[in-house]
C-alpha cells in the first residue's frame, strides 16, 4: 500500500510490546496477519525450505528484525524493515529520518538497471583487429544476446550495449575484455547476466579468434546507481548543550575527514552500510554483492573515499547526498522464496527494484547522518551504551525484568562490562 492512515511516524512504537507492534501494523493496514507472522518468526523460513536453498543445511540462523520509522522517500511514507544484530542502528535511522522529514524527507533516484557481464578473451591473435571486429558486429552480438532470456526481453530488459577493453598490463600480459551491458529490470541480475555471458561466448570466440576464459558479472555495478539527498533544517540540529551551527559544522568537518582519509572513509562507509545491508538482508538480497559494489565504487577515483557528501545550503541548512551502486531485486534469488523477505517487500510497498534501491540508499544516508551527528557531538558510545548494556546483561545471565534493571545500573556506573554485570547479578542473588 502507498500510505497508511498514520504514515510512517508511529509515535510511541518504541514503547509498545512485540504483540502491540504487530497489532498496530495490522490495524493500520501495513501487513496482513500472515505477513506479520512471517516477520515475527512464527511463519518465516522453515528448515525444509532452507534445505532447497543451499547445501548441507542443518538449520536456520536468525537475526533481529526491526522497523525504522519516519521515512518519507520521494514523498511516500515508508516503514523500513531492517535485519541487523547491532544495537542503535534502527533507532539511529528512525531519528535521522525524523530530522530529514522536517526538510521534506529524502529525494532519491536511480539510473537504469544495467549490469555489466564480463568476458575475458585470451589467446587473441590481433588485439586491434579483434576489437574492431567485435564492435563492427555489435548488432549481431546484441541480437544473439536478446534471444537468451525471453522473459527479460518481454519486460523491456535485455542487452543494451557491447564494450571492448584492452588490458595491457597484467601479470599474464595483455588481453581483451568484452563488457555486455544488460538491463535486468527488477532482478538483481547475477544469474541472468552470467547465463547471457556463457551463451554468448561461442559467438564472441568466432568473431575475435580468441578464447573466452571468464564469463561473469561485475559487482562494480557503476551503471546501476542509486542516489539520495536530504536537507536538514538548521533548527532541527540543536540538542542538549549543542547549538545548531556547531552540530552542522561538526558534521561537515567529520565528513571532510572521510573525504580525504581512507582509514576514516572505511569506517564512515561502514556506517552507511549498517543501514544499507540491514534492508538488503531483510529483503533477501545479496549483501556481499552490494558490499563489493559499494567499496569498489568508493575507490573508483584511485583512492578510497566517502560515498556520501555533506555541506550547507545558502540558508545555512545541512545538506547530504549519497550515491552508490545498488544491484537489488524484487524477483529472483531469495527475494520471492523467503517468506520474511516477501513480507519485508510488502511492508515497503515497493513495485520495482528501483523503488527498493531508492529506499535503501535513503536509509544509508540517514544512517550516515546518525553516526556523524553522534561522533561530531557527544561521541558514539553514549547512545550505544544503553543498548549494548542490555546485551551484556543478557550475556551475564540476566532474565526478564532484571535485564533492563541490570543494564541501567551498568550504564549508571559507566562500566558496561560482563565481569561487572556478573558481579551485580551475584550481589542481587545473595540479598
Ligand atoms: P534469477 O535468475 O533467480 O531471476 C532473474 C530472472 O527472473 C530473469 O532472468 C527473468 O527471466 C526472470 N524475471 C521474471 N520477472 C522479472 C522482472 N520483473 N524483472 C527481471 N527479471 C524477471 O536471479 P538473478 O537476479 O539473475 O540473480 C540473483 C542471484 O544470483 C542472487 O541469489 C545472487 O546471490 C546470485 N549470484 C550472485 C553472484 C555475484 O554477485 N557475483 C554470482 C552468482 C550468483
Amino acid at each position: 500500500m502507498t500510505t497508511a492512515p498514520s504514515g510512517s511516524r508511529l509515535p510511541g512504537f518504541y514503547n509498545l510490546s512485540l504483540k502491540e507492534r504487530h497489532a498496530l501494523l495490522a490495524r493500520d493496514g501495513w501487513l496482513t496477519a500472515e505477513e506479520i507472522n512471517a516477520l515475527s518468526g512464527e511463519a518465516g523460513l522453515t528448515s525444509a525450505q532452507a534445505d532447497h536453498m543451499i547445501e548441507n543445511v542443518v538449520g536456520l540462523h536468525a537475526l533481529p528484525l526491526g522497523i525504522a520509522l519516519n521515512f518519507l522517500v520521494n514523498d511516500r511514507e515508508v516503514l523500513v524493515p531492517m535485519a541487523i544484530e547491532e544495537p542503535s542502528v534502527v533507532a539511529g535511522a528512525s531519528f535521522m529520518a525524523k530530522l530529514a522529514r522536517a526538510g521534506g524527507g529524502f529525494t532519491a533516484k536511480t539510473t537504469p538497471p544495467e549490469m555489466i557481464g564480463q568476458m575475458q578473451l585470451l589467446d587473441v591473435p590481433d588485439f586491434d583487429a579483434a576489437r574492431q571486429a567485435l564492435l563492427d558486429q555489435k548488432d549481431r552480438l546484441l541480437a544473439e544476446a536478446a534471444q537468451i532470456d525471453p522473459v527479460l526481453q518481454r519486460l523491456g530488459g535485455g542487452p543494451r550495449d557491447i564494450e571492448v577493453r584492452l588490458i595491457d598490463s597484467s601479470p599474464i600480459g595483455s588481453f581483451l575484455v568484452l563488457h555486455l551491458i544488460y538491463d535486468v529490470r527488477d532482478a538483481m541480475g547475477a544469474n541472468a547476466v552470467n547465463t547471457a555471458t556463457e551463451r554468448l561466448a561461442p559467438l564472441v570466440e568466432a568473431i575475435s579468434g580468441g578464447r573466452v576464459h571468464l564469463r561473469i558479472l561485475s559487482n562494480l555495478a557503476d551503471r546501476r546507481l542509486a542516489s539520495a539527498k536530504c536537507t536538514i533544517p538548521l533548527t532541527e540540529l540543536a540538542f542538549e548543550g549543542y547549538n545548531a551551527e556547531e552540530v552542522r559544522d561538526g558534521i561537515i568537518a567529520a565528513w571532510a575527514f572521510a573525504a580525504v582519509d581512507p582509514y576514516r572513509a572505511a569506517t564512515h562507509n561502514k556506517g552507511i552500510m549498517n543501514g544499507v545491508d540491514a534492508v538488503v538482508i531483510a529483503t533477501g538480497n545479496d549483501w556481499r554483492a552490494i558490499e563489493a559494489g559499494a567499496h569498489a565504487y568508493a575507490a573508483r577515483g584511485g583512492r578510497y573515499t566517502s560515498l556520501s557528501t555533506w555541506g550547507k545550503d545558502s540558508a545555512g541548512n545541512l545538506t547530504g547526498s549519497l550515491e552508490m551502486p545498488l544491484a537489488v531485486g524484487i524477483v529472483g534469488g531469495a527475494t520471492k522464496v523467503h517468506p520474511t523477505a516477501r513480507a519485508a517487500l510488502k511492508l515497503m510497498g515497493v513495485k520495482t527494484a528501483a523503488e527498493l534501491a531508492e529506499i535503501i540508499v535513503s536509509v544509508g544516508l540517514a544512517q550516515n547522518l546518525a553516526a556523524l551527528r553522534a561522533l561530531a557531538t557527544e561521541g558514539i558510545q553514549r547512545g550505544h551504551m544503553s543498548l549494548h548494556a542490555r546485551q551484556v546483561a543478557i550475556a551475564a545471565g540476566a532474565q526478564g525484568e532484571a535485564i533492563e534493571r541490570l543494564a541501567q545500573q551498568l550504564v549508571a556506573e559507566k562500566t558496561v562490562r560482563i565481569d561487572r554485570a556478573e558481579e551485580i547479578l551475584r550481589e542481587w542473588q545473595e540479598r
